[in-house]
């Protein structure tokens, strides 16, 4: 049926790119806009449900080029967003981004992927002092070894996740967004299909939610509701907090976010917790369901609050590096988190070609949280069939990019030596996760 602003739109996931577009339909106008999640946002098993990420700036996609072209134009609404948007511009912080690598090949990538150059409005970083410098004396304390990295003082920073992401949700419901969120009301079980179209979806209660268009939204989730034809792979990375002294979270404020490709990241303490968050870098784990090991294979997410004890041991080898005054402090909270890579780590944003009234909004390849100020603007304008050309080609429905699909390709990621692989949790024994106890 043709769309009005009275049609009936369902949204499946109320995570960081699901909240965005029920915020962006609300503020089109759109009057009958209902969103459904296992969880309240933020959600625990959303990758948004973080304190903070990386105002991404480097460049993702096909080979097609129209990539820069693209994820400019991502990159630019985004940032107006976080500059200008009530809803979001509490929650960025332009403190800075820095990005650094160690061997040969990360540092190529670093300037050929990640864009790092004097005209884009970086520094170059070449001596450990020139790293230690970046920030108040007494934060960085360690040896850099082997670094080589860049510095971007304007239009970069990291974002408050949670927040940003409740801050939409409530905008969104005050503006007439219905959500549906707890186990049994907000799960969807499945897609209703009907007369070779999608209708809505079911929820595990055994309620019907029907709808005009039905928009796809729900993560490294969105592979087990719907056949995604190879295009999306659940991968999870692995994060670790630590609680710091009322002296340090005076020391470690407006500090830049900084990164290196093969080691890790982190960045400043959180005003809340009082706590330093990092992650571990590589190129993934997967859960393969052992039943599909053949040329489709499936990695099936699964939620908890433990890394493994190597994902540990990685993310002191990091601290070690620049911090080593906290490299044997307890982690005060760690977890896993999914998102979903497409083969070229490009986003799918879609109608989808055969089911007319299905709207695809998945593969944030994980890069997709700062992008939560526009993101949801982009999925609007592909139900409404006018997203942008490029955007529209690079974004499209792709099958064909995943037949015979390389489950171990590392899409651009680098881990450190032992790790530089896609990684698989079925791997790990009972006795290879961390036992960190739950926060109080
Ligand atoms: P999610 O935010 O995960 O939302 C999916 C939602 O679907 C959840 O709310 C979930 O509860 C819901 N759901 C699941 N199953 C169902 C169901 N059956 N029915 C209904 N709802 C369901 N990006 C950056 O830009 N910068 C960074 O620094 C950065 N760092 C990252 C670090 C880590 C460790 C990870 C894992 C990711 C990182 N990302 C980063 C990527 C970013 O977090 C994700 O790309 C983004 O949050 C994905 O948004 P999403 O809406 O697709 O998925």
């Amino acid at each position: 049926s043709p769309l009005s602003h009275d049609s009936s739109i369902l949204i499946v996931g109320a995570g960081t790119w699901g909240c965005s577009t029920a915020l962006h339909l609300a503020r089109r106008g759109y009057k009958n806009v209902t969103v459904l999640d296992p969880y309240p946002v933020p959600s625990p098993i959303s990758a948004g449900n973080d304190v903070n990420k990386i105002l991404e700036l480097g460049a993702f996609g096909g080979e097609e080029g129209d990539e820069r072209a693209v994820s400019r134009m991502l990159l630019d609404a985004a940032i107006q967003g976080w500059k200008t948007d009530p809803v979001f511009k509490e929650h960025f912080h332009e403190t800075g981004y820095i990005i650094a690598a160690t061997t040969p090949e990360g540092k190529k990538f670093v300037v050929e992927r990640e864009g790092a150059s004097v005209e884009a409005g970086f520094r170059k970083l070449s001596t450990a002092e020139d790293f230690r410098a970046t920030m108040p004396k007494g934060v960085l304390t360690g040896d850099f070894p082997g670094w080589e990295g860049w510095i971007k003082e304007k239009d970069a920073g990291w974002v408050h996740a949670a927040k940003s992401m409740q801050n939409a949700a409530q905008e969104a419901e005050r503006l007439g967004v219905k959500f549906v969120t707890g186990n049994e009301v907000g799960k969807v079980e499945r897609l209703i299909y009907e007369d070779g179209d999608v209708k809505g979806s079911k929820t595990l209660d055994g309620k019907e939610h029907r709808a005009d268009r039905t928009i796809l939204c729900a993560g490294a989730n969105a592979a087990s509701l719907f056949d995604m034809k190879d295009q999306l792979r659940p991968t999870a990375w692995t994060l670790a907090h630590i609680k710091m002294t009322p002296e340090e979270l005076e020391l470690y404020k407006n500090l830049p976010v900084l990164f290196n490709v093969e080691r890790g990241f982190f960045m400043e303490p959180d005003a809340d917790k009082g706590e330093l968050k990092m992650c571990d870098e590589h190129p993934g784990y997967c859960n393969w369901d052992e039943s599909s090991q053949n040329s489709s294979r499936k990695s099936v997410p699964f939620a908890k609050t433990q890394i493994p004890k190597e994902a540990e041991d990685r993310a002191r080898g990091f601290l070690r590096e620049i911090m080593p005054h906290l490299a044997d402090r307890p982690f005060s909270f760690a977890r896993i988190c999914w998102c979903a890579d497409t083969p070229n780590r490009a986003f799918l944003i879609s109608l989808h070609p055969s089911y007319a009234s299905l709207v695809l909004g998945v593969g944030a390849s994980g890069h997709g949280f700062c992008h939560i100020p526009a993101i949801g603007g982009f999925i609007a304008d592909a139900m409404e069939e006018k997203l942008d050309p490029k955007m529209k080609k690079c974004f499209r429905w792709r099958p064909e990019t995943a037949t015979k699909r390389n489950w171990d390709d590392l899409q651009g990621r680098f881990g450190p030596e032992g790790s530089n692989r896609v990684m698989n949790f079925g791997d790990i024994g009972e006795e290879g996760w961390t036992s960190i106890p739950a926060r109080v």
